[in-house]
């Protein structure tokens, strides 16, 4: 049991099994990319420590850019608009996967796939580690999910509460 800030989180999902996870994946990603040269988009901050993992098994010559997402209200149909911050690489014509810790609403990857595709990329797909099924609230076609959790806030392994607590290695879980 660990205490960040006000809350008390227990080991969910160990570094082990989240390797193990991230390994079964690579294995897909590698098989569905050969000959293939795409970019990797990793969503900052929460996704550094999956991305670390994940390109150390790709197999196939990729890129790595770094983005960051801004949130602000908005008009859109979700009432908010995220905003791709930092992607300097030319995507035209480009295959683009794109690394996220954990889809929640879905609503951060349901406004950038289009954002992305806008901007000419050839083909778009979605790599996530973690994803909350059971709270997904848009249409969202995730290609690659390592991990289906249940709808609890999780932190560790890149992920954070409130900043803090990105450094752990096992994925962990809030206590009621
Ligand atoms: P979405 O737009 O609701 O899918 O939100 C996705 C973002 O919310 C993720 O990239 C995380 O930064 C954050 N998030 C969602 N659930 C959790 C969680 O359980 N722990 C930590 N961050 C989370």
């Amino acid at each position: 049991m660990i205490q960040v800030k006000d809350k008390m989180f227990e080991i969910a999902i160990t570094s082990d099994v989240l390797q193990e996870k991230i390994d079964a994946i690579s294995k897909v990603i590698n098989k569905d990319y050969e000959g293939k040269s795409p970019i990797l988009i990793s969503i900052l901050n929460g996704s550094f420590m999956f991305t670390a993992d994940l390109v150390r098994r790709l197999t196939f010559p990729h890129e790595i850019q770094f983005v960051k997402v801004s949130s602000y209200d908005g008009m859109n149909t979700t009432g908010k608009v995220k905003e791709l911050i930092g992607l300097t690489a030319d995507i035209t014509g480009r295959d683009v996967i794109i690394v996220e810790d954990i889809v929640d609403t879905g609503i951060t990857m349901a406004n950038l796939v289009p954002q992305i595709k806008a901007k000419g990329a050839r083909s778009v797909e979605i790599c996530t580690l973690l994803m909350k099924p059971e709270k997904l609230q848009v249409p969202l076609e995730v290609k690659y999910c390592a991990i289906e959790i249940e709808n609890l806030f999780v932190l560790g392994y890149g992920l954070d509460y409130d900043g803090l607590g990105r450094n752990y290695k096992d994925l962990y879980v809030v206590q009621p």
